[in-house]
């Protein structure tokens, strides 16, 4: 055997994976294939200037490369078992969070020190929400922010790349079942090793789909989250952020009961947006730095959609909306929330006019065009409801970019130790579909690490 662990991926996964490894057993042999680039060298072309809007690249920095996914994210490390990911139905709730919290500790370890730890515990805004027909969901959420996130990685790449062997702009083609473990099919070369750990994240969801085929491991279809990012003055959401920074609220609907919740909240951040397999959708984040701030918070506000029969492809489904926003708007449609009630489309005269002054330059148009009536309802009923406890938020100037979309990767068939059906292979973070976030991919590199050395 070449090594005794491949790593395919070096998002949160593959690089906890690959720190838990060699910080326990410093003899073993481990190589991290990466379809991108080297942290240093993850740039993406849109400049404002030169150019406005994506290219397509053939390997996007913003998804791919060390760091994966996440690297320029907001960095918030939610610990907590309610949103997130499954990992605790697969490896218990106290495994879980026991995880989460040895991540947290690492990255505090390696540049995170001086970052707060929020929590909801003790919080009277629960009540509140409660109050208000409103749950807010139990966490603690570390915030990096997209600056000191960016320094872990670089502390913890400058450590790993000594006790790893990490070749980057090698995407894997093919896993192979071998005497005694697994072969790598690249186009650099074929390697072996005794265990395979899986760590593709969602920009590699159509190569696992390819992968669990050829392999005969068993998936089932996941679903797809659908909305708009929202934006609004900071000050209006300033207790709810002050004290929880990140507070996922979730509301039933009257009219369908069907469940809208806040997902990655950004106080004084920028919306921005997001480019999957050449789809445009909206995404949001922040600055730990003040410097870097803004005026204003924003955050979506999501309904899940998951089909099983006759129709299965929920992500196909997004995508469909997201491509109609797309033609719609030549990218992504912002609407003042006036304007939607109202029934009209926001032009740029009206734009123009808004108190609250939109952080990302987007197409002023009307997403009741695009997005389903069902949904657009949920989202507006979610907006009053909010409004109850942070008023101000159903303002005619609230701003609404859409759309958001979530694709969730399918579930693959993994046992209660992440491994699938095939002794040594093991498929783990957002790529195995039992984790949605930073956190839980992070912890079941962890995780798998441990299993592979025999401790835990
Ligand atoms: C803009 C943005 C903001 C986000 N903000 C947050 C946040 O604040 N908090 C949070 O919890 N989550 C956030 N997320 C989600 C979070 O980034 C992911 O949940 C997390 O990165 C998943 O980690 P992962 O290791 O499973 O996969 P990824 O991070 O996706 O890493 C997978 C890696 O595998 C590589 N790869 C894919 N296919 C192959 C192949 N065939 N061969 C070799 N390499 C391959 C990819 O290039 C990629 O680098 C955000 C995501 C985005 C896009």
């Amino acid at each position: 055997m070449d090594y005794d662990v491949i790593i395919i991926g070096a998002g949160p996964g593959g690089i906890f994976a690959a720190y838990e490894l060699s910080k326990e057993n410093s003899d073993l042999k481990i190589a991290v294939f990466e379809a991108g680039n080297e942290l240093s060298k993850r740039k993406c072309p849109i400049d404002g200037v030169r150019v406005k809007s994506c290219i397509n690249c053939e390997r996007c920095s913003i998804m791919s490369g060390f760091g994966g996914a996440g690297a320029f994210s907001d960095g918030k490390y939610n610990i907590t078992n309610d949103f997130g990911g499954t990992l605790h139905e697969y490896i218990g709730k106290e495994e879980a969070i026991r995880l989460m919290h040895y991540v947290d500790s690492i990255n505090v370890s390696h540049g995170g020190e001086g970052t707060r730890l929020y929590t909801t515990a003790n919080t009277k805004l629960k009540t509140i929400c409660m109050q208000n027909k409103l749950q807010l969901l139990d966490a603690s959420v570390r915030h990096l922010g997209t600056d000191i996130n960016y320094v872990v990685l670089e502390n913890l790449y400058t450590e790993l790349k000594e006790k790893a062997e990490f070749r980057f702009c090698t995407p894997v083609k093919h896993i192979e079942i071998v005497d005694g473990g697994y072969k790598v099919i690249t186009d650099e070369g074929e390697y072996t090793a005794s265990k395979c750990i899986v760590s593709v994240g969602r920009s590699g969801s159509k190569w696992m789909e390819q992968i669990c085929k050829e392999l005969d491991i068993p998936t089932q279809s996941n679903r797809v989250d659908l909305g708009v990012r929202v934006e609004l003055p900071a000050a209006l959401f300033a207790h709810l952020t002050d004290e929880l920074y990140e507070s996922k609220i979730v509301y039933r609907t009257e009219k369908f009961e069907d469940k809208v919740r806040t997902f990655c909240m950004n106080p004084k951040g920028s919306v921005v947006t997001e480019n999957t397999n050449g789809i445009i959708t909206v995404n949001g984040h922040s600055y730990e730095d003040p410097a870097k701030q803004t005026g204003n918070t924003n955050f979506a506000l999501l309904v899940s959609k998951h089909f099983s029969f006759p129709f299965k492809d929920s992500n196909g489904y997004g995508e469909s909306i997201a491509r109609l926003s797309n033609m719609l708007g030549g990218g992504v449609i912002v609407q003042r929330f006036g304007d939607l009630i109202r029934g009209r489309r926001t032009n740029h005269n009206r734009l123009a006019d808004s108190f609250t002054i939109p952080t990302l330059k987007a197409e002023p148009g009307d997403l009741s065009l695009v997005l389903p009536k069902r949904i657009l309802d949920g989202i507006i009923e979610m907006i009053y409801a909010l409004d109850k406890i942070a008023p101000g938020t159903a303002n005619d100037d609230t701003l609404l970019y859409g759309v958001e979309v979530k694709f969730y990767n399918m579930e693959v068939s993994v046992n209660e130790r992440l491994e699938t059906k095939h002794s040594g292979l093991y498929m783990i973070g957002d790529g195995s579909g039992v984790t949605h976030s930073l956190s839980h991919a992070s912890a079941s590199g962890v995780f798998v690490a441990r299993d592979i050395l025999g401790i835990s």
